[in-house]
Formats: structure tokens, sequence, C-alpha cells
């Protein structure tokens, strides 16, 4: 069994997902000193206001210093240029890993900075609300979710050992992923219903004054929890697109098609064939439910 304790750990982002995780190593004692790092000093207090780091820091270099765990959590525009910073300061033998939602370009811009002496395992703890910043955060956010880990055909069994043990112990059913299918999936499950989220809810925005009040009135129908996810966060999500674009575009060519196969359906009054998708599409919600991740 891998017994968990990090001398130092680096979050590179404290908001959200790095200070869920920051809270999760606090309540069980995982790190004798977690440093932050953010942009903006009003971030890096209140990350310290809430104990969720001992020191906090603009400087990601100065973040990683002897760290022994290193894990990236900004939008993923930033990944690159915090790879290049970070590198020449990483311990030697330290995990460096991520929490991104995209994974095929998150090693495309680390990769190529990070010393061959460091563990990269690139991750995805799949959990996650609307919210952001430091404030958003709570250890029970991982809960019963799963993390997707997408190890290098070199990775350390030992450093991924490490890792797998850091996200069960915040609640997660762990897996490995080849980095291609991570995103791939991800496009269906996450990344496409926020392209429908965005959409729907920009169409409504576009409406007529009058129409417009009245969708807003009784947004209880069906609209509202559009609005909860085209609710998240706006660079996040760019990010997201941009570096997802071709699994996005598949999977929304796949979807545009079957929105005209449904549309056709209700144009002809097609009963049997409208019954038989919300049919499956029962059963699916059911099983989401019962495999508990509803
Ligand atoms: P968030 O709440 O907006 O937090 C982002 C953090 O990164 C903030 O502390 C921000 O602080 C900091 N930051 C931004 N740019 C930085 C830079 N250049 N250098 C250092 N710090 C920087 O975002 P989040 O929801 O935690 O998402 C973080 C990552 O987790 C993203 O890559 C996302 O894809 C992934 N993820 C998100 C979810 C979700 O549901 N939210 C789920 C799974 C994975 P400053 O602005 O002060 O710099």
């Amino acid at each position: 069994m891998t017994v968990l304790a990090f001398e130092r750990v680096a979050l590179i982002g404290i908001g959200l997902i790095g200070s869920s995780l920051a809270r999760v190593l606090r309540r069980d004692r995982l790190a004798g000193e977690i440093v932050a790092c953010a942009r903006n000093p009003a971030t890096r207090d209140k990350a310290l206001e809430l104990g969720l780091a001992d020191r906090a820091t603009e400087d990601a270099a100065e973040a990683v210093r002897d760290a022994d765990l290193v894990v990236l959590a900004t939008p993923l525009s930033a990944y690159a240029a915090i790879g290049a910073r970070i590198a020449p300061a990483l311990r030697p033998g330290a995990i460096v890993t991520d929490v991104g939602s995209v994974k095929q370009a998150v090693i495309r811009d680390l990769q190529p900075s990070l010393p061959a002496s460091v563990h990269f395992i690139p991750g995805h703890p799949v959990a996650g609300t609307e919210h952001s910043g430091p404030e958003s955060g709570f250890a029970e956010l991982f809960r019963d979710r799963w993390c997707i880990l997408t190890p290098l055909p070199d990775t350390d069994p030992a450093a991924l050992a490490t890792l797998t043990a850091l996200w069960e112990q915040a609640g997660m059913r762990v897996v490995t992923m080849d980095p291609e299918h991570h995103d791939k999936v991800l496009a269906m499950t996450s990344h496409l219903p926020h392209v429908i989220a965005y959409t729907i809810v920009g169409t409504a925005t576009d409406l007529e004054d009058s129409l417009k009040s009245e969708v807003i009135k009784f947004s209880a129908g069906g609209f509202r929890d559009f609005t909860r996810i085209a609710g998240s966060d706006p660079v996040m999500w760019r990010d997201i697109f941009l570096n997802n674009r071709e699994a996005v575009l598949e999977m929304l060519q796949r979807f545009s098609e079957d929105l005209t196969a449904l549309q056709r359906a209700i144009r002809w009054g097609e009963a049997d064939k409208l019954e038989e998708l919300f049919s499956r599409t029962r059963a699916i919600r059911r099983s989401i439910i019962e495999a508990k991740q509803a």
C-alpha cells in the first residue's frame, strides 16, 4: 500500500479544483506544506485567509521549488508558459500532474519543457461545478466521481501509484486512459453538452425583449438547467474548445445529424420514432442514477 505523505505540494492555480484539492490535503494531513500560485493578489490573499496554503506566490517557479508534488490547476491556455517557467526549478523525482479537462493538448504544451528527472502524469478529476475561485471549492467535490489519468508510455509505476492513491484518498475512482480516447469521451460527455447549453442560452438572449423576459420568468421548464451549465467560467471553456477542437467538432457533427433526424420525426409526426428515442434516453438516465453519477 502506498503511504501518502508529501513534504511540499505546489498548487499552480487555486480556484475551484485547486482549492478543493487543498482542502483534501488539509483534511487528511497529506502535505507538510502547501504553496499556492495565482496571478492576482486577491486570489492569493483569499487562499491564505481560508487556510488553503501556507505560502502564496505569483511566481510559479518559486512555488514549485523543492515540491515533491506539483499540480497545475489553471485554465489550459496558461500551461505552456507555466511549464517553461517551472522547468528549471523542479525538484528531481517530483510528480508533476494537472487537472485539465483536455489531455492531448496538455501533453503537447507541457511535455517538451519538463525535465526527464520528474514524473509527468497528466490527470483529470471529472468533478466540478459552475463556480470558480478559491472560495468555491470543497473537499467533497471529488467523492464518488471518476478521475482519469493519462500516463505516458514510460511513466514510473511507483509515481502513478502515488498519484492514484492521492485521488482515491479524495474519494475518487481512478482509471487510466489513452489521452486521445479521453478527449473523445469528454467531448461527448462534457464538451458537447456545454456547446448545446451555450447555444440555447445564446438563442434566448437574442430573442426580442418581451419573449426574453418570459423565458427568464418561466425558466423552470428545462431552460434553467441549461443556464447553470452555460454559467460556467468563460475562460476555462474557451480554452477547452480551443484545445479539443477535433473531437468536439466530430461529436457536434454526429449531434447535428441526429438533431436533423429528430426534426424530421417531429415534422412528420412520427410518434413511434419519438417515443423510441425518448425511451432509450430515459434508460440511459436510469443507468447513470444506478451508477451513482447523477
Ligand atoms: P478557476 O476556479 O477559475 O481557478 C483557476 C485558478 O488559476 C485561479 O486560482 C487563478 O487565479 C489561477 N490562474 C489563472 N491563470 C494563472 C496563471 N497564468 N498562473 C497562475 N495561476 C493562474 O478554475 P477551475 O474550475 O479550478 O479550473 C482549473 C482547471 O481545472 C482547468 O484547466 C479546467 O479545465 C479543469 N477542470 C475544471 C473543472 C470544473 O468543473 N470547473 C472540472 C475538472 C477540471 P488568478 O486568476 O488569480 O491567477
